[in-house]
């Protein structure tokens, strides 16, 4: 088996692997806490915690019921369903390190579509109410918390044991190897792809389900929406609208072609999505704040605007890539580099980079849209407490990091090309800034 790289340096690695499995699980537990009993605020909590110590913690962690692991698998076996029978488009994505090239089934406009006139469906006629998931999230989390870490333990055992393709490997290390994964592209039979799966129909997924749960929940609890409440919801369900709408686009991006399936992107997927995610809406189901209609309306056109130009970014990368850079980008011949690699099988290749539009603006300006959405459709919340926040500073530190990892690998991907980019367009992120 081919050795893998390893994305940051084993130190890092062993460091994110403890805080992740040590601390994002008691996490997800106390921001649920926090956000569903303790009317959102961290000082509420910490108080509790220091009175009744270790024990107190103990006590509000909810443990996995019955119920909550029925309502994972039937959601879980019917988002697999609607992947599996859906229609769809064949797509090809990129070619990998090995030169294979992933087949996929873009059916995952179809899926979204199902998935909320279904949950809807079941709301409005009286049999299925979603408030009821709002009131066992807790043991909903602590289950997703437990599942999710045995499925990477599945695909640990399946990355030695039965690797789908020749994308795959060892890192000579166990804790890596679960950590980052060892498949790139693991799939169950032929056609059932596992990533496609965990980050795009369970994990983005339950973020929209999860968004008009905690809409119906307000609505159920108080008779009616807070304009704040329907200025979040409508903002996150637009950005997982763009999302499944450009579905085939994102199995180009990093998440898919380049991190493999390990605890790192799936348990991430699995649980991190679902709970930290979605937890400005969970903060507004208990704060039913007014806005008023012209604030509200300003908050919604910003927001569905951040999330149009993070769309345009990934589109105009794509159709130029997709064209060979023959496209105009805004209105004009584009400009670019023709960068050639060499690909770990020693093959030679090259690649457009594209140097104008979105994209010489910064190296990765599609990252600045996609936090200011993220705060817009937080702000509604106003700033009586930290909490609902946690999420847009989380995704700063994520994209930050991740446009680092980016730049490294690209830098080592297409050496003097890669610098003659970095020279071209200077900053990485905020222009003029960084
Ligand atoms: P992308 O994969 O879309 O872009 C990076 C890749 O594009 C590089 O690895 C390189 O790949 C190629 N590339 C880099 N520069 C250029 C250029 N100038 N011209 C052409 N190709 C270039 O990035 P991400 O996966 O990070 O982002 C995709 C989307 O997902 C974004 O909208 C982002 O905001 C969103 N996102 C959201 C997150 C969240 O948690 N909410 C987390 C991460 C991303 P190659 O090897 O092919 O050259």
């Amino acid at each position: 088996m081919a050795e893998t790289k390893t994305v940051h340096s084993p130190l890092v690695t062993y460091a994110s692997v403890l805080s992740l499995l040590t601390l994002c699980p008691p996490f997800v537990t106390l921001l649920w806490y926090t956000m569903v009993h303790a009317d959102g605020s961290v000082r509420q909590t910490w108080d509790f915690l220091k009175q009744h110590g270790l024990q107190g913690f103990i006590n509000i962690w909810p443990r996995p019921t019955a119920f909550s692991w029925k309502i994972i698998a039937c959601y879980a076996a019917f988002e697999a369903a609607l992947q599996l029978l859906l229609p769809g488009k064949r797509v090809e994505g990129p070619i990998s390190p090995k030169g294979n090239r992933p087949v996929y089934k873009a059916n995952g406009m179809a899926a979204y579509t199902v998935t909320m006139v279904t949950y809807l469906s079941l709301w409005w006629f009286g049999i299925f109410n979603p408030s009821i998931v709002y009131d066992h999230l807790g043991e909903i989390f602590s289950a997703l918390v437990f599942g999710s870490l045995v499925f990477c333990i599945f695909l640990y055992i399946k990355g030695h044991l039965a690797p789908s393709s020749t994308d795959s490997g060892s890192s000579g290390n166990i804790i890596i190897d679960f950590y980052w994964g060892m498949e790139l592209y693991p799939r169950i039979g032929k056609s059932f792809d596992i990533k496609v799966f965990t980050n795009c129909r369970f994990g983005m997924m339950s973020w929209a389900v999860l968004a008009l749960t905690y809409c119906i929940k307000q609505y159920e609890q108080n008779g009616k929406v807070a304009d704040s409440m329907l200025v979040n919801t409508i903002l996150m369900l637009v950005y997982v609208t763009k999302f499944f709408w450009w579905e085939a686009g994102y199995w180009n991006t990093m998440d898919i072609a380049h991190d493999r399936a390990g605890f790192y992107i799936c348990w991430g997927c699995l649980v991190w999505v679902p709970s930290v995610y979605t937890s400005p809406g969970m903060y507004l189901v208990n704060h039913p704040v007014n806005l008023g209609l012209q604030l509200a309306l300003y908050i919604l056109a910003a927001g569905v605007l951040s999330i149009y130009v993070n769309y345009d970014c990934d589109r105009q990368r794509q159709e130029f890539r997709r064209t060979n850079g023959k496209c105009l980008v805004w209105g004009k011949a584009p400009s670019k580099i023709v960068a050639s690699y060499t690909t770990t099988s020693g093959e030679s290749k090259t690649s457009l980079l594209l140097t104008s539009g979105w994209w010489g603006l910064s190296r990765h300006f599609h990252y600045v849209p996609e936090i200011l959405a993220a705060l817009l459709w937080t702000v509604p919340a106003l700033f009586n407490h930290f909490l609902p926040y946690f999420y847009v500073i989380f995704l700063t530190i994520l994209l930050f990091d991740r446009a680092k990892r980016d730049d490294d690998r690209c830098g080592s991907k297409y050496g003097k090309y890669w610098r003659l980019y970095c020279e071209k367009v200077r900053y990485r992120i905020v222009p003029g800034i960084y």
